[in-house]
């Protein structure tokens, strides 16, 4: 039985973990409990996959990987960890356009909070998703699919529509890429080296002048890159972005070709990429904002670097899922893994919120947020909005949302790390980083001219239904 997620941070409250070994059983389950969520592989770091009601986990469904070779999709079960099933695609002739730095994540719970890899043109995995098949809080199994209304909405959905059993997935011809590392970047140009492969990442401690490293993940049709290039050189030998960790778990480098599912992840499936002992946190920025938004967080570096074990940045494609850390605009992704100490982290953390504040900046919902931050996607709640199958709970009062319930002392419009600071949870500052809990729960005033406020807020009615 889980209790804690992976990095052991989150500590689940469930009464129960359920395994069901059948579509149906699962279905049964839902339509009997009055409040359950589904727990992927445990590997986000804040409090999204907790509860104090029931958990449900897919690993017991059977296995399903059906290619359509002639419309080029994948039917998948939403319980497989990637590395379960994209050497199949592969095998087939196939390719998802991307992948996370980990193979080890269920596709379900990926997919559930925006999980992203990097691209200029690549959007988050949640982007290859054509249709959805879940169990609602009813119990009854409906697929939606890319071109119904609230497609956009049920994808990237924080678990809150219901228990995804399947994905059908948009295919491209598979391909190869080769790796390479580069060393000592200058901060001035990330942008033209994250607009230079398939797949770009730039590690740095914030402890020097640049990037310590840079990893190109390339077309294996694309010529040999030199071996010094922006002023960085390009490593000799198999390298690990954290100092001092064994670079054999990382994926083959120094350009040797490989399929995709074999290059774009950081790490081997084969391997564990450490033992847990690590919290991580990451912001979304407009892409046209990167360069003012790396200077922010040097600014702040003294307050970053003694807890930090590497930082990355990434980019994403604009997307138009409703909750999306790339909706609505091209973006650059901040990351910061952090030490395993959230009491000395939670600072560092909120001086990243406040000098990224100015950028419109979005957390990842799986990751260490939540004192400040998260700019104008704060979760606003028109008043009167009735949950969306409400009906379909016989017998269940469920009440509408009253204009004032939740809105003092809150003034119009304030960012959810104001509520956060609010919540109980807040009072303690080891809890606060699991304010990810919070995500899901309405009361924030105002905030009707914020884009996909609206429609965020769909998502959290349906997921207290669920509840
Ligand atoms: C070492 C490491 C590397 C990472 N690398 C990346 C990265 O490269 N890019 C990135 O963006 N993130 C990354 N993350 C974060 C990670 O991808 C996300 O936190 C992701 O959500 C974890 O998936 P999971 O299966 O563990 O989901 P969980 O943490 O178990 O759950 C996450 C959410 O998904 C929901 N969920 C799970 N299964 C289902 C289901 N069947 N139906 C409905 N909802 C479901 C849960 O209810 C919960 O809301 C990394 C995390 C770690 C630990």
């Amino acid at each position: 039985m889980a209790t804690a997620n992976w990095a052991g941070n989150v500590v689940f409250s469930s009464r129960e973990v359920h395994r069901p070994t059948s579509v149906p059983q699962l279905q049964e389950l839902v339509a009997r409990s009055d409040r359950i969520r589904a727990l992927g592989s445990g590997h986000s770091f804040s409090r999204i996959a907790d509860t104090d009601g029931e958990h449900v986990t897919l690993v017991g469904l059977p296995p399903v990987v059906e290619i359509d070779s002639a419309a080029a999709t994948a039917r998948v079960s939403a319980g497989l960890r990637y590395g379960e099933f994209t050497g199949r695609l592969h095998e087939a002739g196939f390719a998802l356009p991307n992948l996370g730095s980990l193979p080890h994540i269920v596709a379900a719970g990926a997919c559930a909070t925006g999980t992203h890899g990097s691209g200029q043109a690549n959007g988050t995995l949640a982007t290859a998703v054509s249709a959805v098949e879940l169990v609602g809080a009813d119990g009854e199994l409906r697929t939606v699919r890319r071109g119904d209304p609230e497609f956009p909405g049920s994808v990237i959905a924080l678990g809150a529509l219901g228990i995804v059993t399947a994905f059908t997935l948009d295919l491209r011809p598979t391909f190869g890429i080769r790796q390479w590392i580069y060393e000592g970047l200058p901060l001035e140009d990330a942008e033209e080296a994250l607009a230079a492969g398939h797949s770009v990442s730039l590690f740095t401690h914030w402890a020097g002048a640049g990037f310590e490293q840079v990893w190109l993940k390339q077309l294996d049709t694309d010529p040999e890159p030199p071996t010094t290039w922006l002023g960085a050189t390009r490593a000799a030998a198999q390298v690990h972005m954290v100092p001092g960790v064994d670079p054999q778990h990382c994926t083959p480098q120094l350009g040797e070709p490989g399929p995709w599912h074999e290059r774009l992840p950081h790490f081997r499936l084969a391997f564990t990429p450490s033992s847990g002992d690590e919290l991580q946190s990451e912001y979304f920025v407009p892409r046209e904002a990167l360069a003012d938004a790396l200077r922010a967080v040097d600014a702040v570096r003294d307050r970053v670097t003694p807890v930090l074990q590497v930082s990355e940045i990434r980019t994403i494609a604009a997307d138009e899922l409703w909750i999306s850390p790339a909706q609505g605009r091209d973006t650059a992704a901040l990351h910061f893994t952090w030490v395993p100490d959230t009491a000395a982290v939670l600072p560092a953390v909120a001086a990243v919120e406040s000098a990224l504040e100015p950028f419109g900046t979005r957390p990842h919902w799986g990751k260490v947020f939540g004192t400040r931050g998260e700019g104008r996607l704060a979760l606003a709640a028109p008043a009167g909005v009735r949950r969306p199958h409400a009906e379909a709970r016989p017998g269940r009062q469920v009440p509408q949302r009253d204009a004032g319930d939740l809105r003092p002392p809150l003034s119009p419009g304030l960012p959810l790390h104001h509520r956060v600071r609010q919540h109980p949870d807040a009072r303690d500052p080891a809890l606060r980083h699991r304010a990810g809990a919070d995500v899901h729960r309405p009361g924030c005033a105002g905030g009707d001219d914020v884009p996909g406020v609206q429609r965020h807020h769909r998502a959290v009615e349906a997921h207290e239904e669920l509840r």
